[in-house]
């Protein structure tokens, strides 16, 4: 087993990594940036190096710092969370090179699932369901066209390069089509270096269904069954629950079985998500694969009782998946709300800041994943997460009365953020039934 890691990340992601490494009695290297220098989670790492300013290209992204640190503070390996380096297959390759074990995937397996074109070659090849679209990347407005023709409106314009939400455009005919091919290439091209755009068909009322899956370097792979993630605004996930309301059980069956076959056929190994949108009569198409840890993880750990973070480090250090897929069994629901320092009756702005006023909720089936306490000051830099609040309990109804509970325990002052939202959410009709579509909260908020 590694001896000490490095953490590549900051916030609540940068804590849970190194809680796990204190439990396997591994020591804990972390970096930082003077935006974060105060930050209490620090204190629990063996050491914390500062590795540049505030902006993260100066240093969480900041690739050749993050190395020397390493570098200097003797590391084994380095686990990079997720956002920041986590899916840049230049990170993963540099540590290769410098001989430090890169928790993650390697960079040809990363680079080939992080490519939505190619991820959907292997995926057709291996039997994954995809979603009607081009072949390959889209050269011209009379490809783009014949394709549309073919599949039929509404499609989709993707870059294969894309993420985080941005890229994408939606076409309902071929005049908006033939204006927006050229457009999307220069932006991809823009904004991901990589100007391949494809594309596909749109789905108007779709579910998000992700698989959580786990390899190690000895050709196994396993699922640890689905997440239902349609609770999303602008993209961004805001709840994340498992399992998915109402399945039907062979559907999960299959869904998840495609999951680990492709991370098989991939030779994958670490933790990865394989996304994938699921129509009205619960037919799946894959989306594209996540080749990292989750922001929300936590709700398989909970049904799964699985620690997802320590089986990605024990991989990583060359051992075998202690479990077989009958091993892994899920026991009753988990929901995990993001909190975000936003302020949902100002368009969701961030609000940085410094906090007087933090309590968070307990008890039983209560889980609270953050680097906040009271005093905390919420640097303007980053992501507006500032924790995760997660409950387990036997069936879902239990689950959200329980997620009310605890949300009605939960201050936040003087800053704003989503557990307004978050309580009313639990009270939603529609939501409690379970089964809304990835479009629902947007129209709820209009
Ligand atoms: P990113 O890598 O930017 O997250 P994804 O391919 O995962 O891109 O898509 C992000 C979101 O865009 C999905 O969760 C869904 O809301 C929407 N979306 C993507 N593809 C389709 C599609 N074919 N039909 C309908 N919505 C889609």
């Amino acid at each position: 087993m590694f001896k000490r890691i490095l953490i590549a990340n900051r916030g609540e992601i940068c804590l849970r990594i190194m809680r796990a490494c204190r439990e396997m009695g591994i020591e804990t290297v972390c970096v930082y940036s003077t935006a974060d220098k105060d930050a209490p989670y620090l204190r629990l790492a063996d050491r914390a190096i500062c590795i540049g300013t505030g902006p993260a290209k100066e240093s969480y992204l900041n690739i050749a710092r993050i190395i020397a640190a390493a570098e200097i503070a003797d590391v084994d390996a380095i686990h990079p969370g997720y956002g920041f380096l986590s899916e840049r297959p230049d990170f993963s390759q540099a540590c290769r090179d410098c001989k430090i074990e890169f928790i993650g995937p390697t960079p040809e397996a990363m680079a080939m699932l992080g490519d939505k074109v190619a991820c959907k070659q292997t995926a057709k090849a291996n039997k994954v369901p995809i979603f009607p679209g081009s072949e390959g990347a889209i050269e011209d407005e009379e490809e783009a066209v014949g394709v549309a023709n073919k599949i039929g409106y509404p499609v989709i314009i993707k870059a294969a390069a894309g993420g985080g939400g941005r890229g994408m455009r939606v076409c309902r005919n071929e005049a908006t089509l033939r204006s927006s091919i050229r457009a999307a290439q220069q932006e991809a091209a823009a904004a991901f270096g990589n100007g391949a755009v494809f594309i596909e068909k749109f789905l108007e009322h779709a579910r998000h269904i992700e698989v959580q899956v786990l390899g190690d370097k000895h050709g196994h792979a396993v699922h640890l069954f689905e997440r239902d993630c349609s609770m999303q605004r602008r993209h961004q996930k805001v709840i994340e629950e498992a399992p998915a309301p109402g399945l039907n059980p062979k559907k999960r069956e299959q869904v998840c079985e495609s999951a680990a076959r492709l991370i098989r056929a991939a030779k994958y190994h670490s933790a990865a998500t394989v996304e994938f949108l699921m129509d009205q009569d619960q037919n799946f198409y894959m989306l594209e694969v996540n080749t990292r840890v989750q922001v929300e993880h936590p709700v398989t750990e909970m049904i799964t009782g699985i620690d997802i973070v320590k089986a990605t480090i024990m991989v990583a250090a060359g051992h075998e998946l202690p479990w077989r897929q009958k091993d892994i069994t899920m026991r009753g629901h988990a929901m995990e709300c993001r909190i975000n320092a936003e302020d949902p009756d100002k368009g969701f702005r961030p609000c940085a800041g410094l906090i007087t006023r933090f309590e968070p909720p307990g008890g039983p089936g209560v889980r609270m994943d953050t680097h906040v306490v009271t005093g905390y000051t919420v640097p303007p830099n980053y992501d507006s997460m500032i924790g995760k609040l997660i409950c387990h309990a036997d069936d879902r109804e239990q689950c959200m009365n329980r997620l009310a509970r605890a949300l009605r325990e939960f201050h936040v002052e003087p800053i704003k953020t989503t557990i307004p939202l978050h309580e009313r959410l639990m009270q939603d009709g529609p939501f409690r039934q379970g089964g809304i579509d990835i479009h629902y909260l947007e129209r709820l908020l209009k």
